[in-house]
């Protein structure tokens, strides 16, 4: 896409613009948020703000008629092809609305000896919930099934063999993410459809990937997906759960029945609505047009090995290719040396073992994650520094 009209959306960014001698490259853990968001938070507070759905006023009023569109405005975005039959459920973010989903619904869709898959590489906020579930439901004999990942594989995918192996009648409930927070891989959610049969939910983990690229629940045959508001320019606290109940019973969980966080609502409404304008697509191609510019950079650098996903963005096959997250690990140097080494150049990377489950420990590693605001000049400068380590 034109570089020009990123820059017109990087310069929408407060925190970007006003920091030129830094480079935020950690979006994977919170989104940067733009002049719109802030606007929105602004006027919702200095306008309306009220509690919801209990009012006899006008700012009570427009405060429930607000978290109502929001739910709407969820669905539109997430491209809902039957919004009279879904559900939205406003949670805290990703780590609230799995859980919800395995405190207040799994168990009534689970029958004696069911199995629940469980992605064993995914982040731990998709895997303890479902254990939880496997423990507190042991006695009817339900059991988890573990969905390997592989990380040395070059896709970066699920291993879709041991899934196909693993898969069966029992399989009644899959957990799985979109796009993986620290190889970055496109997840091929209609493999994991055709293995597990028509019946069987999926629940997607879309905390990487809403704000990032197109997500259509008309195009994926998933039954939820969770994301968190903070990831996708709003603020911290807000996050959703969009339910198509069409698999098992209706998910409704908490109604009216506390203090909504109607301020982080109003974020997220704004936030869907500026990335929409910005488009999603045009998000994608951007962020991953830098990922790959950082991957073919760090090929000719002998001293780095990246993680997962080692495909090039030519090579890659078009329903597996890398988002815009890209980790990786020198050869000699810590990876926590490495995150402080390049924050004295301005860059703000990840590194950790990213929240990982049982494959954390092998994965300590730098993590770079991109979006809307970053630019080819950076990745460029993060590749002169990382040459002179190496
Ligand atoms: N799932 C994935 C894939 C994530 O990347 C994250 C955040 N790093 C989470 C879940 C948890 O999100 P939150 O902390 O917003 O609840």
């Amino acid at each position: 896409p034109p570089i020009e009209e990123l820059s017109a959306l990087r310069a929408q960014f407060p925190i970007i613009t006003g920091h030129p001698e830094l480079a935020y490259l950690d979006s994977a853990a919170t989104a940067q948020k733009p002049q719109a968001v802030l606007d929105a938070v602004q006027t919702y507070l200095t306008t309306t703000n009220a509690n919801a759905g209990r009012g006899t006023y006008t700012w009570a009023n427009r405060t429930t008629d607000l978290v109502e569109q929001t739910r709407d405005r969820v669905k539109r975005f997430l491209d809902d092809p039957d919004p009279q039959r879904s559900a939205v459920h406003f949670t805290s973010g990703t780590t609230e609305g799995l859980r919800t989903i395995a405190r207040d619904w799994l168990p009534e869709l689970l029958a004696d000896g069911d199995e629940i898959v469980v992605p064993v590489a995914d982040h731990q906020a998709n895997i303890s919930p479902w254990l939880e579930v496997q423990q507190q439901l042991a006695g009817q004999g339900v059991r988890v099934r573990v969905l390997p990942m592989p990380y040395q594989r070059a896709s970066g995918d699920y291993d879709h063999t041991a899934l196909a192996s693993l898969a069966g009648p029992r399989t009644r409930f899959v957990a799985a993410t979109h796009v993986h927070h620290v190889y970055g891989g496109d997840m091929n959610i209609h493999r994991i459809r055709d293995a597990v049969g028509p019946d069987a939910v999926i629940c997607l983990d879309a905390a990487q990937s809403v704000g990032h690229l197109p997500v259509s629940v008309a195009a994926l045959d998933v039954d939820f997906v969770v994301f968190s508001g903070h990831k996708a320019m709003a603020l911290p606290g807000s996050g959703a759960v969009w339910a198509r109940q069409t698999r098992g019973p209706a998910f409704a969980p908490g109604g009216w029945s506390g203090t909504p966080n109607t301020v982080g609502i109003a974020s997220l409404a704004a936030a869907l609505d500026w990335l929409e304008a910005a488009g999603p697509d045009r998000i994608e191609r951007w962020t991953v047009a830098l990922a790959a510019r950082l991957t073919e950079g760090l090929r000719h650098l002998d001293a780095y090995e990246i993680l997962g996903c080692q495909t090039s963005i030519a090579a890659a096959s078009p329903v597996q290719r890398r988002q815009g997250i890209v980790t990786f690990r020198h050869r000699d140097i810590d990876s926590g040396d490495l995150g402080f080494i390049l924050f004295s150049h301005g860059f703000m990377v990840r590194s950790d073992s990213h929240c990982q489950g049982s494959a954390g420990e092998k994965t300590h590693s730098v993590r770079v994650s991109l979006h809307v605001y970053n630019t080819e000049e950076e990745i460029d400068r993060l590749l002169s520094v990382l040459a002179t380590l190496g």
